[in-house]
């Protein structure tokens, strides 16, 4: 299977993963999503369905006009679905499949795995899609990984994990040196000011309800690196996230396993030049 992060962040998520026949497009973040997937040289026609992980914007603003223009239906849990049905985030007339925890639902060849994530949302999960060859997990938006979420995520080939800030950074406004600044993603320079400063109730939010640290994100790596040969970081902060600080830790957690790992951000030239694309 192919996936593709075609952005990742709170300035929206959106990933395609499918194999030759059949696609699905995780979270439907960004504008003009469908000419996204075909500059990405990604066949839209086969693309099954839109799945939903929860309904924040950064993961449904173009969902509406997505779900419209492809006609393909909607899959998530009832929570999620029932919660973007009223903020007005999917059509009134969208065909629903309700993905309930761990019970496989089909969308032509693929299945389609649903599980709880911990987040400030209705009824937030993860997926995990299958084609019989191939097994990727996509995990965002939660602030803990459980031991049951281990149990999932281990079957896997590919996991796409969080890895959301640096928890030092979020104490101390400030960033510790990361080892190989020359390749940062954010351009360091040394600099270690964190650009934009939260106030103390979002570090809260975040913190308690809201997304995983680079920390805690390893730590869940260190669980699943025996097992999953690709990790893909997303959904890093922009203002308490560095690549590098998190590509560090990651590798760190990694060990002697030869876990491939990559790493997605939000930078403007994202899609251009660090677009995140593997194949499992
Ligand atoms: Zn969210
Ligand atoms: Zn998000």
């Amino acid at each position: 299977m192919e996936c593709v992060l075609l952005a990742s962040g709170s300035k929206g998520n959106s990933i395609y993963i499918g194999n030759d026949a059949d696609a699905v497009v995780i979270d439907a973040g960004i504008g003009y999503l469908k000419q996204t997937l075909g500059e990405m040289v990604l066949d839209t026609s086969r693309v099954r369905a839109l799945c939903v992980t929860h309904e924040h914007t950064d993961h449904m603003q173009s969902a509406k006009a997505f779900v419209k223009a492809m006609q393909i239906p909607v899959y998530g849990t009832s929570g999620t679905l029932d919660a973007s049905l009223r903020s007005g985030f999917l059509p009134q007339t969208a065909k629903l499949t309700i993905c309930r925890a761990k019970i496989p639902e089909n969308a032509a060849s693929l299945s389609i795995i649903a599980f709880h994530t911990y987040h400030d949302a209705a009824e937030p999960s993860g997926f995990v899609i299958d084609d019989g060859d191939a097994r990727v997990g996509v995990c965002l938006d939660t602030h803990e990984v459980t031991p049951a979420m281990h149990d999932i995520l281990r079957g896997c080939d590919a996991v796409i994990l969080e890895s959301n800030y640096c928890s030092a950074a979020m104490q101390t406004d400030r960033f510790p040196c990361c080892i190989t600044c020359r390749s940062c993603g954010a351009r360091c320079c040394g600099n270690r000011k964190v650009p934009r400063l939260y106030p103390r109730y979002l570090k809260d939010r975040i913190r308690e309800d809201g997304h995983l640290s680079n920390e805690n994100s390893a730590a869940a790596q260190r669980q699943l690196a025996k097992n999953v040969g690709i990790i893909a970081l997303a959904h890093l902060s922009e203002n308490y996230n560095r690549p590098n600080l998190a590509r560090e830790s990651a590798e760190d957690a990694a060990g002697e396993s030869g876990t491939e790992i990559y790493v997605s951000d939000q930078l403007p030239e994202y899609r251009k030049r660090r677009l995140v694309r593997f194949s499992v």
